[in-house]
């Protein structure tokens, strides 16, 4: 057994709790101290009991909470990769034995035996220490990045779904006439950590990107989008801003009325690319007619979740450098820092958050 200080939560009842438990052993003998954790709705999901498939690592009443973290080696134990004081970031996602898991891209799991730390039957990040083996801890290349790099978790999630991108992209010519993506548009719906992070990636590829919702948002949020070349668009009322049409629509809202509307309004060989998930939004009626549409314009809606080690290495590639731009307001999105023992971090979301962060150190 292995004492910890940390945050739990019972799977899937929920609620949140800060103290000393003893848990069984981590795996790996690579030892990290946490220094940041994310809070994503994930984390608020579980806490608040709506996450029925999330569950306690087997004989354990309850699971460490937290997938998003950064954390410095404190021994690397019998690791050749890692140093004491490396930055790490740990990967959620641990492999079955389905032959998806067995090449190492758990994250297209094809019997769903996985395991995701702080979610789904292993213990989370959460905790002023964990163990870990090499093979799931990734190096953050600059030491500069430490206040950041707890964004390589959301942004692993782009870097793959980019992946799935070009892969879906090669079923027509999906550039402009000039081989580049500076006529194509992207609409990314949403206005919190994920909608962001999509934009910029977008925006990096040379698409015309907007960001959208259905109110308006405060000065943080507009300067992120200035500096990141996006528009910022209330479609609340501004409903026709994108009748000239889309080629790729991004969800984080996982709100059907709101994906068909933008659906509804894609350019031939246009896709929506659905990563928001939410079980309790109302349903919306798919009519012959958005059939028609799909089949006549050869559209794609695809879902995307997680991804591979490969995808947190690029991640840190692309955090990097959004970072090191000069002025970056890279870090603004990370809204606010808690105390690992405010748990009302979990229950309570302030409107001009964007990313909430526990701080360990
Ligand atoms: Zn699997």
């Amino acid at each position: 057994m292995q004492k910890i200080e940390g945050i739990i939560t019972n799977a899937p009842k929920g609620g949140a709790t800060y103290g000393n438990y003893q848990i069984e052993n981590d795996t790996g003998d690579v030892e990290v101290q946490t220094l940041y954790t994310g809070v994503c709705g994930t984390d608020r999901g579980m806490v608040a009991g709506h996450l029925q498939f999330a569950y306690n690592p087997e004989n354990q009443e309850f699971t460490v909470l937290g997938h998003e973290a950064v954390g410095r080696v404190i021994d690397p134990g019998s690791s050749r990769l890692f140093r004491k004081g490396d930055l790490v970031v740990p990967v959620v996602r641990r492999p079955g034995d389905c032959v998806n898991c067995r090449i190492g891209r758990q994250d297209n799991c094809s019997d769903g035996k996985k395991h995701e730390a702080g979610i789904t039957g292993k213990n989370g990040f959460m905790r002023s220490t964990f163990f870990d083996t090499e093979e799931y801890l990734v190096k953050v290349p600059d030491q500069s990045m430490k206040d950041y790099a707890v964004l390589t978790e959301p942004t692993k999630n782009v870097m793959k779904a980019m992946e799935v991108f070009r892969k879906i992209s090669e079923r027509s010519i999906f550039t402009g006439e000039d081989s580049t993506y500076g006529s194509k548009r992207c609409v990314v719906i949403g206005t919190g950590p994920e909608a962001y992070l999509y934009a910029m990636a977008f925006s990096d590829l040379g698409f015309s990107t907007s960001i959208t919702n259905r109110h308006t948002v405060d000065d943080n949020r507009l300067n992120i989008c200035k500096f990141f070349n996006l528009q910022f668009v209330d479609y609340s009322t501004n409903e026709k801003a994108f009748d000239s049409g889309i080629d790729v629509v991004v969800d984080t809202s996982g709100d059907p009325g709101t994906i068909l509307k933008f659906y509804r309004k894609l350019n031939y060989n246009g896709m929506v690319m659905l990563f928001g998930t939410n079980g309790k939004a109302q349903p919306s009626e798919i009519s012959g007619v958005d059939i028609d549409l799909m089949i006549e314009r050869n559209l794609t809606i695809f879902g995307t979740v997680d991804a591979a080690k490969i995808h947190y290495v690029q991640a840190l590639e692309k955090l990097s450098r959004w970072g090191s731009l000069p002025n970056s307001p890279l870090k603004k999105l990370i809204t606010g820092l808690y105390n690992p023992q405010d748990t009302t971090v979990f229950t309570r979301r302030n409107p001009t958050e964007i990313k909430a962060v526990i701080k360990w150190e």
